[in-house]
């Protein structure tokens, strides 16, 4: 495993103006490249404490990635500091001085000298051409004194860093790489984050090689196998056995083992079976539209939908009675029910999504997160009571998804939800 350490460069991110969102990206990414990030640290533009810095992260890590610090200006420091720690020159790249003279041309603009400086590089180093920006970055690899270590300096604009790691980084790693890390991501929603870990004890509990690791996100559950292997063969038959245990323990609360959001294995699963859908949102305004929507595609699959927040709207365009909202109110079984039913007849669609519920913080306590979902199939609707918990935005969100997940679910066994629901 090729160690490796983030050296974030920039005053800016140790006095908390800008997150650092280049070193999440990279850590993000690394692992699919066979590596393992073992710290993240963070310095001002300051030569000396980079120095000190860049010595200490090149004694415990193979490989020290630099993000930041290879503009025009004067606190641009990090190639000048790297160059003087490995004993290198600075020299021009031929291929980057030309790129800064187009970027200027076309904006009608004459480069500066500082301009020029961005296009020296260590002598001996590996260009990393800037397709989005003039700095370009390098790859540093240690010789005499310095042998094995690496530096690799990339530009600090995410915009510029991402392109570049993508285009040269992620291949220099594979190439390094002694074994093939393989990873699968299983998605599961409607089981919380600790019962999910309480489910995968045993394999969690005893893992090596393939490895389990849980994260959660807006009442979603994210479980990771990796594993490694001398071929990518050899990991990813190892990533199938770990991926069928988990599916074993967790059985249908998965609803992707491919990394999909829950709008996105929803989509697929709609063009599969040719079906189309519509929705009536009440407490969502349009998000689980709006979700659906986002995917590339969706055109296929969402009708369209009618955000019914008043009791007027839910009337009139949905057809909701107006007994039902007299005897039962907007926010019960029976007025989701109808406006599934509804929407599903108005739009002529093959499903029909209701929410209506309070997402608070304007109602009595006890009300707040009572959510009730609605499906509308051809054969029958199911409705269900949630009761969530949180903020105005969370219990949003949560019905969003949950809307989403409770159709996946409808569609992947419709006789288990049939004759049952309120
Ligand atoms: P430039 O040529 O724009 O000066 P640079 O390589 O010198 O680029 P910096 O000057 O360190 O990079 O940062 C430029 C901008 O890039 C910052 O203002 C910030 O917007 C963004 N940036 C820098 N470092 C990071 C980081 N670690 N994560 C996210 N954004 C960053
Ligand atoms: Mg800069």
């Amino acid at each position: 495993m090729v160690r490796t350490e983030i050296l974030s460069v920039g005053t800016e991110l140790l006095m908390g103006q800008i997150a650092n969102t280049d070193a999440q990206y990279i850590s993000k990414k690394l692992p699919e490249a066979g590596a393992g990030v073992f710290y993240h640290s963070v310095v001002g533009d300051n030569p000396g404490r980079l120095k000190e810095c860049l010595g200490a992260a090149l004694k415990r890590a193979d490989i020290v990635i630099t993000t930041g610090g290879l503009g025009p200006t004067q606190d641009d420091l990090t190639k000048q500091v790297i160059a003087d720690f490995f004993g290198l020159k600075l020299i021009e790249d031929a291929e980057s001085r030309r790129r800064i003279d187009s970027f200027f041309e076309k904006r009608g603009m004459k480069a500066t000298p500082n301009n020029y400086r961005q296009s020296l590089v260590p002598e001996g180093s590996q260009v990393l051409l800037n397709d989005n920006g003039t700095a370009p970055g390098c790859i540093i690899s240690g010789a005499g004194d310095h042998e094995g270590e690496t530096v690799i300096m990339l530009p600090g604009p995410p915009k510029e860093l991402i392109p570049m790691f993508d285009k040269y980084v992620m291949d220099y790693y594979r190439s390094r790489a002694d074994s093939k890390l393989v990873s699968c991501f299983i998605r599961i929603c409607g089981c919380g984050e600790s019962l999910v870990e309480t489910k995968l004890m045993k394999l969690i509990d005893g893992q090596t090689n393939p490895t389990y690791a849980t994260y959660a996100k807006d009442g979603m559950v994210t479980v990771r196998v990796t594993a490694s292997g001398n071929t990518e063969e050899e990991a990813s038959e190892l990533v199938r056995y770990g991926t069928d245990q988990v599916a074993k323990l967790i059985g249908d609360d998965i609803y992707s083992f491919d990394d999909e959001e829950p709008e996105e294995a929803l989509v697929r699963m709609l063009k599969e079976r040719s079906m189309t859908i519509a929705f009536a949102e009440s407490l969502t305004g349009g998000m689980i539209a709006q979700k659906l929507t986002s995917v590339p595609g969706a055109s296929a699959a969402v009708a369209g939908g009618v955000v019914s927040y008043t009791d007027a709207v839910k009337h009139k365009l949905l057809g909701v009675k107006q007994k039902t909202l007299t005897e039962h109110t907007a926010v019960s079984g029976q007025c989701c029910r109808e406006m599934a039913e509804g929407i599903r007849a108005a739009v002529g669609s093959d499903i029909g999504v209701a929410v209506t519920g309070y997402a608070g913080p304007q109602v009595a306590d006890e009300k707040v997160g009572q959510v009730f979902i609605g499906v509308a199939t051809a054969d029958f609707t199911y409705v269900k009571e949630f009761s969530f918990n949180g903020s105005r935005d969370r219990i949003r969100t949560l019905t969003a998804v949950n809307a989403i997940d409770l159709t996946r679910r409808i569609m992947q066994d419709p006789r288990r939800f049939e004759d049952r629901g309120q």
